[in-house]
């Protein structure tokens, strides 16, 4: 949207601005990383997008792009969020000055609160989830360096207030690092979360449904650990502060 050899605009339409953006490297790695979070803040009324690095293909399951591309669409319409779909290259995803300025450039356009973004790699799965993971810490700098306005065609600073990290690594026991963690409760959208998950079906045929139970079986245990049905573990760049210790301690039962 930002600029035509970089990015590809979703079908919706794309809204002023946004209050969470959610990163990814691939379509799907959002919706399996914090897909609850994002639908549970569109039922709390906010403003959500996610920004794909990469179309994600060519997958040995997907016929064509287009076909990918389509499955984005529908995961984003469940999830009720807008889709920025990049056009960096998957499988050969790098860290550099050109992907930081267009992420950054989709920032400065949509002027999002808080930006999530991919924690660390996925040892023996894509390398392209570290690098995306430089990226966005990159890009969430660059949102806001001033007395550089060529670089992003006039778009203006804008300061992102929080990053926190989702993580796709599955086959690890090590909890991912940073200040802070904390476990956001998606009760009430794990199906709608896992039905994300499912709309991509040239990536999740019936032979891999051992992803569904894994997704499922983290929620009930992030979840159980804070006291949720079902929960999504985030980390943030910095300590959570704290206003009302009863109230932060103590939520009130949905
Ligand atoms: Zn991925």
């Amino acid at each position: 949207m930002t600029d035509d050899t970089h990015s590809r605009p979703a079908a919706d339409s794309a809204p002023e601005s946004l209050d969470v953006i959610a990163v990814g490297a691939h379509p799907d790695d959002v919706e399996i990383g914090c897909g609850g979070t994002l639908a549970r803040l569109v039922q709390q009324g906010y403003h959500v997008g996610i920004v794909d690095l990469t179309d994600g293909e060519p997958t040995p399951g997907s016929p064509s792009p287009d076909v990918r591309l389509a499955e984005a669409a529908e995961a984003a319409r469940i999830l009720g969020v807008h889709r920025e779909t990049m056009a960096f290259e998957n499988r050969r995803l790098f860290d550099g000055f050109d992907v930081r300025v267009e992420l950054a450039k989709i920032f400065r356009r949509f002027r999002p609160r808080i930006v999530i973004g991919l924690e660390g790699g996925t040892p023996m799965a894509s390398p392209d989830h570290e690098e995306a993971a430089k990226i966005i810490n990159a890009a969430v700098f660059y949102s806001r360096l001033s007395k550089w306005d060529e670089t992003f065609d006039g778009l203006p600073v804008h300061p992102i207030q929080q990053q926190v990290w989702y993580s796709l690594a599955f086959a690890s026991l090590t909890p991912p690092s940073g200040p802070s963690r904390f476990v956001v409760d998606i009760s009430d959208t794990l199906e709608i979360k896992l039905e994300s998950i499912r709309a991509y079906k040239t990536q999740f045929p019936p032979e891999k449904d051992r992803v569904f139970r894994l997704v499922e079986g983290q929620a009930s245990l992030f979840g159980a650990v804070a006291g949720f049905q079902a929960g999504e573990l985030l980390s943030g760049a910095r300590p959570l502060g704290v206003q009302n210790l009863v109230t932060a301690l103590c939520p009130p039962p949905q």
